[in-house]
């Protein structure tokens, strides 16, 4: 039914109206983008008529005609998003509002070999089939991978966490075949959260996994950088001469925040790390969290004192640090010239799902800028 829309510029400007404003009256829309009532009512019929939006009931009146509520509808199209790291895989479906339809998660090693990329196969298809019978609605797929991507999202330019060929790409297209990209994974998770947390402004993501990254983000674009390295802040020198950091550097924030720093203790398990931790009943785990809140403090002020904006805690530990982030904001406090306040220290929305649901938006921010 939606092919027989006639998109123009105008069916366009709305539909990113609504978008971005989630709901809005034919008034307000015929205002705010200065289009005449008549043109506004057509296109929001066409709209309408043809999948892309939908009635959602009536806004509060005090007398007259109450005027009818448009919004976008949310599943006309999908994404899906791919998160490889080094032992998990991750897919996640998603709708235009970002809202997971649907998830799996497995606990698997990542081997470039037929073997592997059967299983992702197999675990796609499932989750395709089972929620998008009509597979034009699927916009593409996202792969976020704990590697540096170059600028066309096809190659990999730097690769150590995980263990990767050049031709990877192609590797790939055997086994996909709807369109898809490569994104910095740290990358994905922060724009995951900008757009999930709807940051008009500038935002810092801090990824707190088995290894340390980030991004910088300005009205929900990620800011890449000359080098497309922009947000690498697992490479911030914080101890000068300190522990030896995976990338053979010495005093990099990576080597104190890893989540391995906290880990090691529990045979390689967080969860059991921070039920220690809530019981408090052991001094030697509660000493580790001081020492890693330390560090992390260092990495988090030195953020805010680069760019002056909120900083979200992210990554596997930061979906743990909402009972501690009252006691991290006046740590990190402290280290500040300029305020006492710490609140625009922040937690992940995700918990672990947010550098696929990342990889994903790209394609949804596509069909949006071009619809
Ligand atoms: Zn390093």
């Amino acid at each position: 039914m939606e092919e027989y829309l006639n998109k123009s510029k105008i069916s366009g400007d709305i539909f990113r109206f609504l978008y971005l404003n989630k709901q809005s009256s034919r008034q307000e829309i015929a205002q705010s983008l200065g289009i005449s009532l008549p043109t506004t009512t057509r296109n929001l019929n066409a709209l309408q008529e043809s999948g892309f939006i939908e009635n959602a009931g009536e806004f509060q009146s005090t007398g007259g005609r109450k005027a009818i509520r448009y919004q976008c509808v949310a599943n006309s199209r999908y994404a899906i998003g791919i998160d490889i790291t080094r032992n998990h895989l991750s897919i996640v479906l998603i709708d235009l509002a970002l809202n997971i339809i649907d998830n799996t998660r497995l606990r698997i090693p990542f081997h470039e070999s037929h073997d592997y990329f059967c299983i992702l196969k197999q675990e796609f298809e499932k989750i395709v089939s089972k929620n998008i019978p009509d597979r034009s609605k699927l916009l593409g797929v996202g792969i976020a991978l704990p590697v540096i991507i170059g600028e066309d999202h096809k190659t990999v330019t730097y690769a150590t966490v995980i263990p990767l060929s050049l031709n990877i790409y192609n590797f790939f297209s055997d086994y996909i075949h709807e369109p898809f990209l490569f994104f910095n994974d740290a990358n994905s998770a922060g724009l995951a959260e900008s757009w999930k947390g709807d940051y008009k402004d500038a935002v810092a993501y801090l990824s707190l996994s088995s290894s340390i990254g980030g991004a910088y983000m300005n009205n929900k674009m990620i800011y890449g950088g000359s080098n497309n390295r922009g947000g690498e802040f697992g490479h911030m020198t914080i101890i000068p001469h300190g522990k030896r950091c995976y990338c053979g550097r010495y005093g990099c924030l990576d080597a104190y925040c890893t989540a391995n720093v906290l880990t090691d203790f529990t045979e390689g398990n967080l969860k059991e790390f921070f039920d220690i931790l809530k019981s408090g009943t052991n001094r030697g785990i509660q000493n580790i969290f001081e020492d890693y809140t330390d560090y992390l403090a260092i990495a988090v002020n030195n953020l805010r004192m680069c760019f002056d904006c909120d900083v979200i805690l992210g990554g596997n530990v930061g979906a743990y640090m909402a009972d501690y982030i009252e006691d991290f904001r006046e740590k990190a406090s402290k280290l500040n010239p300029f305020e006492r306040d710490g609140s625009y220290i922040r937690v992940c929305h995700y918990r672990t799902e947010a550098a696929a649901v990342g990889a994903a938006i790209y394609y949804i921010d596509q069909f949006i800028q071009n619809f």
